[in-house]
């Protein structure tokens, strides 16, 4: 076996996970599940930190995701439990009394001594709560409002379940799990409580969940982390999870959500996408994440637009980026280039333009990459070198402007490039999480073996490594 074997996660069988979750959720539920659903996790080639801007974004969605077996419940409840070691507490009951209230339905459950957490979910204030289960109860008091406008998704008056979830996915990794959990858990809803479900049983709900129906489903996901969660994600991960495709790159316009699925077989034929897992969780709920997007939306304010994308034409160019800074420049005095004056909106300048910085460049890499995939004339070989080029160049731009990166990424993205890679990026929110490299196919393991070296050398966590291929979106697993 090779050294490295240990270090790499495999997405495993989903026939075979499926049934052993069926088999948990007997002993723990005392009952067989309705289903088990899953939903990838997600890789971005780039568009981190734009998605709320109306950017570009470049996600597949991963072979690795989170699976949920699932069965319905009439007294109001969810009941949930994690696979997961270091999250999983035993048995998790809510009450879902207030999304009964949502629809109409009367309240029921809320009050029978038996949930160790009663909190309203429908009057609940963004970072107010923490932990993995507002995740899914999130997600349902989210579907409840959605089917206030959707008749085919309502959730009737009384609905709970039981559900119990396992992932194959690093947690915190910057490999959206928290997406996957959502997207997982809508679908077993989906597919448990409304309309559309019961009238599309087991496999037949994929075909049923049209694009705008899962369009729909991802902003639904989005508002569960936004508003329950109180994390300041843009939607980019929710839309890969429910509406990628297998052997395609998503090209996803933050503006109006619309999707293109651009064909990755040419650009894989001799490479292949490495995720390497830097194990530095990371938390986007405790504000770095939203510190850094309210100076680039202190920035936008001063530039007079409602979202930086609209700084930029149709098919940027990079003049385009240095007009926009140019402009910033001309607005701040010259504040953004002299140093740390704390001139906007009680911010530093300097550091809100170098948050304009990112997104616009990296609004335009999203741009570059669009024209590379949608096939421009390039030969897989050079198109590969310069998706490589455009990942680095990604890099310098999360680490110099939206200064999320952190040491152990920093380190990976040289060693991977130095093992052979053609280019490498962190990749998520940041501030911990995954880097994802470009790898030529018969290099994949001297990158492994550097990666796991250099980890080694400078005393951080050994890395684990995904093989990101990109796959199909949410369905059900049966
Ligand atoms: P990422 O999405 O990059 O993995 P996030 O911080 O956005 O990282 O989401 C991670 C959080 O999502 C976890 O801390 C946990 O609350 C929740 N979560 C994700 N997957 C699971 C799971 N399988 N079981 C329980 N909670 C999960
Ligand atoms: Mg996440």
């Amino acid at each position: 076996m090779h050294s490295d074997d240990a270090a790499r996660l495999s997405p495993g069988e989903p026939h075979r996970i499926s049934a052993g979750l069926r088999t948990r959720f007997a002993e723990e539920f005392g009952r067989d599940p309705d289903g088990v659903w899953f939903a990838p996790g997600r890789a971005n080639l780039n568009g981190e930190h734009v998605d709320f801007h109306g950017g570009r974004c470049l996600p597949m969605a991963l072979a690795h995701g989170t699976y949920v077996a699932a069965a319905p419940r009439q007294d109001g409840l969810l009941r949930l439990r994690t696979m997961d070691p270091e999250l999983d507490a035993g048995v998790q009951t809510l009450s879902i009394a207030a999304v009964d209230a949502v629809v109409g339905g009367d309240a029921g459950g809320a009050d029978d001594g038996e949930a160790p957490v009663i909190t309203d979910v429908h009057t609940l204030v963004p970072g107010q709560v923490s932990g993995w289960t507002w995740y899914v109860a999130g997600t349902l008091w989210a579907l409840a409002r959605l089917g206030e406008d959707i008749p085919e998704l309502t959730v009737p008056g009384g609905f709970g379940a039981d559900l119990l979830i396992c992932s194959t996915l690093p947690i915190g990794g910057g490999l959206s799990s928290s997406a996957a959990l959502e997207c997982s858990a809508m679908l077993a809803f989906v597919a448990l409580a409304t309309p559309l479900g019961a009238a599309n049983p087991g496999t037949a709900l994929d075909a049923a969940l049209d694009d705008e129906l899962r369009a729909h489903l991802a902003a639904a996901c989005m508002r569960a982390e936004v508003e329950v969660v109180g994390a300041g994600t843009g939607g980019l991960d929710q839309t890969v999870s429910l509406r990628g495709r297998a052997g395609h790159v998503v090209s996803l316009d933050c503006r109006d959500f619309t999707v293109a699925r651009l064909p990755a077989d040419g650009l894989l034929a001799e490479h292949a996408f490495l995720a390497i897992d830097t194990r530095q969780a990371h938390w986007l709920g405790d504000g770095q994440f939203d510190d850094r997007r309210a100076d680039s939306e202190a920035a936008m304010r001063m530039l007079g637009v409602d979202r930086l994308r609209d700084l930029l034409p149709e098919r940027p160019e990079a003049g385009d980026v240095d007009a926009a800074l140019a402009r910033f420049d001309e607005l701040a005095g010259g504040a953004g280039l002299a140093g740390d004056a704390e001139a906007l909106e009680g911010r530093s300048t300097a550091a809100c333009r170098r948050r304009l910085r990112h997104a616009l460049t990296e609004m335009l890499r999203s741009e570059q990459l669009d024209r590379i995939l949608t096939g421009d004339g390039l030969e897989p070989t050079t198109a590969a070198v310069e998706v490589g080029r455009i990942l680095t160049a990604g890099h310098a731009s999360m680490r110099d402007d939206a200064e999320v990166s952190f040491p152990a990424a920093d380190a990976l993205v040289e060693t991977a490039t130095g093992a052979g890679a053609l280019g490498a990026r962190l990749i998520g929110g940041g501030f911990g999480g995954s880097v994802l490299a470009l790898v030529p196919r018969d290099r994949e393991d001297a990158v492994i073996g550097a990666a796991a070296r250099v980890c080694e050398e400078q005393g951080f966590t050994a890395p684990r490594f995904l093989h990101v291929e990109p796959s199909a979106p949410a369905r059900v697993v049966g």
